[in-house]
């Protein structure tokens, strides 16, 4: 069964997500936005092993506390992003213009794609390629938990920035239209910030995309 453990951490107030199989204790962090200490101490208190850090996308925020997860594990945590991101990866994320050198932690080594299935002990999540906010944006579905890790895609209320180099708003929209807004209402959306909202909220009352 999946279980969640929900972080908001650093200078963007970026959500992260430690996800796990409560079986077999496998576990991967969803974005490991910024403090990678505070992520790997919650790991260690319920037992769970980082295997995975999945990336929906590679703006610095996201990435931050990679450096310090993967320092602390051994064998190390296999990493995985679109590969439309990995320029911005290896940029270290944009932080530079906002003055933050972060440690980007081991280089992505899996590539995500659309239609994709993850695995964490009997757990499936569906990856979903989501340009517009960033060329690599990608969403991890868990259609058994309805609940779906959506980025920077969509938020409470909001959606993510375009302005960002490789943002694309047409692309927003239409990833939002095709890969979200097709999932059941009931489906949780966990965002990269802010708080959690569902597939239905977003369609009725979503000012940039719904109604
Ligand atoms: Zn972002
Ligand atoms: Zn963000």
């Amino acid at each position: 069964m999946l279980e969640i453990v929900s972080f908001t951490l650093g200078p963007a107030q970026t959500n992260a997500y430690l996800v796990a199989d409560s079986e077999t204790k496998e576990a991967a962090v969803i974005d490991p936005a910024w403090d990678g200490h505070l992520i790997l101490a919650e790991a260690q208190k319920r037992g769970w092993r980082i295997a995975h850090l999945w990336y929906t996308h590679a703006h610095f925020d996201h990435i931050g506390g990679a450096g310090a997860i993967a320092d602390a594990l051994n064998p190390l945590p296999l990493v995985a992003l679109h590969p439309n991101d990995h320029v911005l990866w290896r940029a270290g994320g944009g932080g530079a213009i906002f003055g933050f050198d972060i440690d980007p932690g081991p280089e992505p080594t899996i590539d995500f794609y659309q239609g994709q299935i993850l695995r964490l002990g009997s757990v499936e999540f569906e990856v979903r390629f989501t340009p517009g906010h960033t060329p690599g944006h990608c969403i991890l579905y868990v259609s058994a938990s309805d609940v779906c890790f959506c980025g920077d895609l969509i938020f409470a209320g909001s959606v993510g920035r375009t302005d960002f180099p490789g943002g694309n708003w047409d692309q927003l929209v239409d990833s939002i239209k095709t890969q979200v807004f097709t999932m059941p209402d009931e489906t949780r959306l966990l965002s990269g910030h802010g708080p959690e909202t569902t597939v239905g909220e977003e369609k009725r009352n979503n000012p940039f995309v719904g109604g």
